[in-house]
């Protein structure tokens, strides 16, 4: 069995039952940095064969890991902070393990995202995570012209070292009116969620340095109504899926989910045509 296991994200109040015995029972524990575990470790008085999994050594050791789970051995993987394999090493070895048929199990605990979503302030209902952007100019780019037009609440993690450029960046696609929540240093003594725009956090970070991890929430875009279709165009889309392979009833069904028309009027049009 693979536990994943997470950690606090700065609070050691946040540790769990269930994540110390996780830990205790494991036979060994893979860490992101066997330093950084070993001083949880130490907190916790658990004493634990380590072996060490991250970013660079996830194919090789993932490998010997496997093996060993394989062999009837209990791993539990832990990453610095917060859950595994959520902009952490964790997700290649949980595939791994789900191919090789190795049970992988997740004990819940604490995640930076969905602790700045819930004091956001903003809409929670529909979001998604956006994890760290790119250092590399083109791929930001790529990344951020794709979310122009996103409607759901995005959230982005971000070292403070960055912040002021990418909240230009966040300024320019979005607009300087676009709200957004800075939270950093989550579940510590110095916790804070700014709720502002993104004109109010760069006005609020030109005369104060970032410090801190930070989680960015931007609020999504205004949903554009999208202009109803006549019957002519919905049966062009009938007449299109027919040619793509599906049957004219298939076609008609989808075709009336999307646009709203009766499917006997667009069944009788389309015989028509
Ligand atoms: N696996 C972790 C999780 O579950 O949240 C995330 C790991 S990722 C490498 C580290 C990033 O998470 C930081 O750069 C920051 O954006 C965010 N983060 C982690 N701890 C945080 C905290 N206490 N306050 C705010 N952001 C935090």
């Amino acid at each position: 069995m693979l536990y994943l296991v997470p950690t606090p994200i700065g609070n050691l109040g946040d540790i769990s039952d269930r994540m110390r015995r996780a830990l205790e029972e494991a036979d060994f524990i893979a860490a992101e940095d066997t330093r950084v575990t070993m001083k949880l470790l130490n907190h916790l008085g658990i004493s634990k064969p380590l072996v060490s999994y991250y970013e660079h050594n996830r194919e090789k050791s993932g490998q010997k890991i496997l093996e060993r789970l394989l062999q009837g051995e209990t791993c539990a993987l832990v990453s610095d902070a917060g859950t595994p394999a959520i902009s952490d090493p964790g997700e290649d070895l949980v595939r791994l393990c789900a191919d090789a048929g190795v049970p992988v199990t997740a004990i819940p605990g604490p995640c930076a995202l969905i602790t700045a979503l819930c004091i956001s302030g903003l809409p929670t209902g529909r979001f998604t995570f956006e994890g760290f952007l790119s250092v590399n100019q083109k791929s930001r780019r790529a990344h951020l012209k794709d979310l122009e037009r996103e409607t759901r609440t995005m959230i982005f993690y971000e070292a403070p070292h960055k912040l002021l450029a990418t909240l230009q960046d966040f300024s320019q696609v979005f607009g300087p009116d676009r709200r957004i929540s800075l939270c950093r240093e989550l579940t510590k003594l110095h916790e804070e969620a700014l709720r502002t725009t993104m004109a109010g956090a760069l006005e609020h970070y030109k005369e104060t340095a970032p410090r801190g991890e930070y989680v960015l929430v931007v609020e999504g875009a205004q949903p554009v109504e999208e202009e109803a279709l006549t019957l002519d165009q919905a049966l062009e889309l009938v007449q299109e899926q027919i040619a793509q392979g599906k049957s004219k009833k298939d076609a008609v069904r989808s075709v009336s989910e999307l646009t709203g028309f009766p499917k006997n009027t667009l069944y009788d049009a389309a015989i028509k045509a």
